[in-house]
């Protein structure tokens, strides 16, 4: 383990260089001031808007990216990751010459190949591990942040000297920075956006649902387990004193009872849906994935953003948020004195509790989990679901909607119904559409796992097939952006189930 301090760096490296910062944005913002303020020569390359004139405003002399790209021995390149690869190719790369440098803030372009610089230029990361306002708030406070660097061209042999300088300028040595390769930063950070976070979350919500189900007051679910605060405040505690040694600063009682039923969420499951993440990022299919659907104009990210929207718990945060007047100081990793939060009393929060608590009562969303204490209206029974499915597949195989659909793609599903006996699949290739009661044929492109009464409302429209699949009330094995694109024919699926049901219950 090698971590690189101030000493390791020599800023004279970057003396008499011209260094352009492309893009003013969080990170270029951040990163000029603070390399200016370390006493390099700094211009800005930035389309004449806002960015530009914030950047004249402080103080910077600002270029085109093209004349900028032309004037700077480095080019620190500083604009949002899904513009790159065009801009680099349009405006950069032709200004390009021996002996110029060329720095990314991230590896994912040069790592899953979307950037492929010229051979005679050095290519550089460096990689904060720090948003841009912290980048130079802790610049001015005199403290640092950790940084990535990394080299995946060194034309000059001093690349990396080059990027601890950079590394130096910014301020970031004062901490410490860890060399990686391009990829490594590129998978890591993928990782923890797509594996460690998500899993996370669903931790989270799946224990918000459960305490409010099982009837604990939403306010106080809410503060115990996160908006207090009191929980970022421990991730700042394990950050600096280590996963165990923080927990000492907990109860005796604590600590029996997290270690002695911690074992319990030790599921082997969870390692291999990680392994499957990472290995989707590591073999570029998540990079060509999110290549096509930025292509495509996002309209997968735009459906998932409305179905995020529509979640319950935002909600009941926002609400919380009110009547607590302020974000608790712990929350915000602040822990100087507040001015007093404006309150209206207990009134107000009797007043929201009880609001509240309605919402929930009311909340068809609750079905939406899968819970089963409360019973959908018109349970169906596992001999009428069968009964129903088999006439829904027989439909299903002659729909003009679902065969348009079956058009140009090749997709299995399976569905499982993992409070039955039951399950079902359906097959969509090259126009034709498949579907039997009973395992596929051949390996599913995509599982989807659920419980009757999910299966019921999701195909009768009471319930949101997305926010269902979002709080966890269905699970999937497969291809991600196949089992999203299953929403197309969703209200095809209900129509025909519906018609089935109908003839049935
Ligand atoms: P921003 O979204 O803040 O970048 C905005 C800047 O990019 C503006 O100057 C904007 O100028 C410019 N820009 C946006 N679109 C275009 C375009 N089509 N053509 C030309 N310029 C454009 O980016 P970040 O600072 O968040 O990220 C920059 C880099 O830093 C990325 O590689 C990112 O991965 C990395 N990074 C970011 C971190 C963060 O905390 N945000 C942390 C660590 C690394 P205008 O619109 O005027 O053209």
């Amino acid at each position: 383990m090698h971590v690189y301090h101030d000493e390791d760096a020599d800023l004279d490296l970057l003396a008499n260089r011209q260094i352009a910062v492309i893009g003013y944005g969080n990170q270029g913002r951040a990163q000029a001031l603070n390399l200016r303020d370390s006493g390099l020569q700094i211009l800005v390359g930035n389309r004449a808007d806002d960015y530009a004139t914030r950047a004249r405003d402080d103080g910077f002399k600002v270029a085109s990216i093209e004349a900028a790209a032309a004037e700077a021995d480095l080019l620190m390149i500083l604009i949002p990751d899904e513009v790159a690869p065009e801009l680099f190719a349009r405006d950069i790369a032709p200004h390009l010459h021996d002996g110029k440098v060329v720095v990314f803030a991230t590896g994912y372009n040069i790592a899953f190949g979307f950037i492929i610089p010229p051979q005679f230029v050095d290519v550089v990361l460096v990689a904060p591990r720090m948003i841009g306002a912290g980048v130079r708030d802790l610049y001015l406070a005199g403290r640092g942040f950790p940084s990535f660097i990394g080299v995946a061209q060194d034309y000059s042999g001093s690349a990396r000297a080059v990027a601890l300088a950079l590394a130096k300028g910014i301020g970031s040595t004062r901490t410490g920075v860890v060399e990686v390769t391009f990829a490594q930063e590129a998978e890591l950070d993928l990782f923890t956006e797509q594996c460690f976070g998500p899993a996370f979350g669903h931790v989270l919500t799946t224990s918000v649902n459960l305490l409010l189900e099982e009837g604990y007051p939403p306010d106080a679910v809410l503060l115990e387990l996160y908006m207090s605060g009191e929980f970022a405040y421990t991730l700042g505690k394990i950050a600096e004193l280590g996963l165990v040694e923080q927990s000492m600063l907990h109860s005796r009682t604590s600590q029996y009872g997290s270690m002695s039923r911690g074992i319990r969420f030790v599921i082997p499951e969870l390692r291999t849906k990680m392994m499957e993440g990472l290995e989707e990022i590591r073999s570029g299919k998540f990079a060509q994935e999110w290549a096509a659907e930025q292509a495509a104009g996002t309209p997968t990210l735009q459906a998932l953003r409305e179905a995020a929207q529509t979640l319950p718990l935002i909600d009941l945060e926002r609400e919380l948020r009110q009547a607590l007047g302020d974000v608790p100081a712990a929350a915000r990793m602040e822990y100087r004195s507040q001015p007093a939060a404006p309150t209206d009393g207990p009134a107000r929060s009797k007043g929201w509790l009880s609001r509240i608590l309605d919402r929930i009562r009311r909340l068809p969303d609750r079905r939406e989990t899968g819970a089963r204490s409360q019973p959908a209206a018109g349970t169906i029974s596992e001999s009428q679901m069968e009964e129903v499915l088999r006439r829904f597949l027989t439909s299903a195989e002659q729909s003009a909607g679902l065969q348009a659909f079956a058009q140009e793609r090749e997709l299995t599903t399976h569905y499982l119904l993992r409070d039955s006996q039951l399950e079902f699949a359906m097959g969509f290739r090259h126009g034709e559409v498949t579907a039997k009661l009973g395992p596929p044929p051949s390996p599913a492109d995509v599982t989807l796992e659920t419980e009757m009464e999910v299966l019921d409302g999701m195909f009768t429209g009471r319930i949101n097939a997305m926010r269902a699949f979002m709080s966890g009330g269905i699970s999937f094995s497969g291809e991600a952006k196949l089992a999203i694109s299953i929403q197309q024919i969703q209200d095809d699926l209900r129509q025909l189930y519906t018609d089935a049901r109908n003839t049935v219950v």
